[in-house]
């Protein structure tokens, strides 16, 4: 059963370039993963099928209104429907992972000063941020989780261990990684990993690990006080 990944955005254009490249776009050939757009300017109002009106209560900006964007998303209520906003939960690995193995799932996309509040409480099941900035609109995010959701499908990514001994994956980062040359304007790589000792290897790498994470990402390293 491929994933389907309804985007609800004003601008579905954004998607083809980025949704046409490398293991999304097979996974898309190969069905895995089939992407649907859905414009809520096709139930705008009037002539020139308004989407936005200013705010109740005055403010700077426009806020998209509740009635294209109820239009839109009453048929994809069998969805699981997340609106991509700064005030959501933040986008982690495990996000991702719970989303892969969904059937169908609904990305909304806000644009100007965001949505009706009375979309996300009788629409939304879930909402979700890229990270603590604001952004023009909600496409970058979708396009983000589309990526991430695409190479953790079945047979998307060549070997699934790449998926499975990565940063995140045991709250860890990832150690450092070398290829061919050996050496390069004096620069070595670290002899363990040319020695051909497999468990020194995989200490080195442990010790890496934890190495990074604590200096770069302590917030990642359990709290043993807090487990005891
Ligand atoms: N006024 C909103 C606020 O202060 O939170 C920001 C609105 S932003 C200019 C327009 C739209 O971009 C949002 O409705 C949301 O869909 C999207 N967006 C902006 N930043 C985002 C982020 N960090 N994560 C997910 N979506 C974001």
């Amino acid at each position: 059963m491929p994933l389907t990944v309804h985007v609800v955005t004003l601008f579905p254009d954004y998607f083809e370039s980025p949704l046409r490249v490398s293991l999304v776009r097979r996974a898309r050939e190969e069905g895995q993963l089939v992407i649907r757009t859905h414009d809520p300017r096709d139930h705008g109002k009037g002539a020139h099928r308004q989407v936005d009106d200013a705010p109740f209560g005055g403010g700077p900006g426009m806020v998209m209104m509740v009635e294209p964007l109820a239009r839109t998303l009453e048929p994809l209520a069998h969805t699981h429907r997340v609106f991509l906003t700064p005030s959501g939960a933040p986008l982690r690995q495990d996000t991702l992972d719970r989303f892969a193995l969904m059937d169908e799932i609904t990305l909304v996309c806000g644009r100007y000063e965001g949505i009706d509040q009375r979309v996300v409480d009788h629409y939304i099941d879930e909402e979700v941020s890229l990270g603590d900035f604001v952004l023009l609109g909600g496409e970058v995010a979708a396009a983000t989780i589309i990526e991430g959701v695409a190479r953790l499908l079945p047979g998307v990514v060549g070997n699934p261990e790449s998926t499975e001994h990565e940063s995140f994956r045991s709250n860890e980062l990832e150690e450092p990684q070398y290829t061919r040359p050996a050496e390069f304007n004096g620069w070595e790589v670290p002899d363990v990993l040319l020695s051909g000792d497999h468990g020194a290897i995989d200490r080195w790498r442990a010790e890496q690990r934890a190495l990074r994470t604590q200096q770069r990402r302590p917030d990642l390293v359990p709290n043993r006080d807090a487990d005891s």
